[in-house]
């Protein structure tokens, strides 16, 4: 049987790379998108991938979303919760909106598309969950309480799904990329990309596929004793000891 796999903000950036992956190694891939649909059609296009449009941090979407795409391709063996905002300001000034919103989508979603899925990966004794944390999530970082809080909280969930999964043999692993050529960090002012670059020791931004590479190993059959591990990528920007 195909293996099939699901991306959440698997139609741009660092997801829509991992998709890619994820696919050229044979499996079926689901990409899920929130807002924008040009994006999306062109990601379709370009790939071949079923795209699907919810938001990850409604329960009852993703619930109805998880069906929809386990009907339509199969049951989910890899989930890839990738999708992330960032709505930076400093925490003194920071509104309860930006708070949420980050939380919701960064944090909540663990649980809202994980638990749509691992019952089923339980039943089947076999799955595969990888989550997209952040440096920031390691080291925290100034106008990024909220975001930072979030991707820590993502290491803190894997950490303990991966201990109540491991004898279904499935693995839950964190990767924790630097700061990566994407729309994200795109829209952040030039003169703090350029401080940004000149901190890091490789001297350069990350590409997506980097992230990728790392994600197809943790979802590949070969990596089955790695799990409640954190994976860094930053291009040596914080050596984190876990
Ligand atoms: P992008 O902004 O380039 O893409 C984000 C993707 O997530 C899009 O497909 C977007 O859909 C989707 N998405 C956003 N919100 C939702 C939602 N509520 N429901 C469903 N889908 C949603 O992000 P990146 O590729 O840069 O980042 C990917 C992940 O990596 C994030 O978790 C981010 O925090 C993390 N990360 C990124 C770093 C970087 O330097 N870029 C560094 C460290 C971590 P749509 O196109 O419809 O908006």
């Amino acid at each position: 049987m195909t293996d099939i796999a699901l991306v959440t903000g698997g139609t741009r950036g660092i997801g829509a790379a991992i998709a890619r992956s994820l696919k050229s190694e044979g499996r079926e891939v689901a990409a899920i998108y929130h807002g924008d649909d040009d994006a999306a059609a062109e990601f379709r296009h370009n790939t071949g991938i079923p795209v699907f449009k919810w938001d990850v941090a409604d329960e009852t979407a993703c619930r109805q979303g998880v069906a929809l795409v386990e009907k339509q391709l199969g049951p989910v063996s890899v989930l890839v919760n990738n999708a992330g905002i960032a709505r930076d300001g400093l925490f003194h000034k920071m509104s309860w909106d930006q708070w949420r919103a980050v939380l919701a989508t960064n944090l909540d979603s663990m649980f809202t598309m994980t638990r749509a899925i691992i019952e089923g990966m339980r039943e089947r004794r076999f799955g595969r969950i990888i989550n997209i944390s952040s440096i920031n999530g390691q080291k925290g970082q100034v106008g990024q309480v909220n975001y930072s809080a979030a991707k820590a909280g993502v290491i803190g969930f894997t950490k303990a799904l991966a201990q109540e999964n491991a004898s279904r043999n499935i693995t839950v692993n964190a990767v924790c990329p630097g700061y990566i050529d994407t729309d994200m960090v795109a829209a952040v002012k030039e003169e703090v990309r350029d401080g940004i670059i000149a901190s890091i020791p490789v001297g350069r931004l990350g590409e997506p596929d980097e992230i990728a590479q790392a994600v197809s190993y943790l979802a590949s059959p070969k990596a089955a004793f790695c799990t409640g591990s954190v994976l860094t990528i930053n291009g040596g920007q914080y050596i984190a000891n876990g």
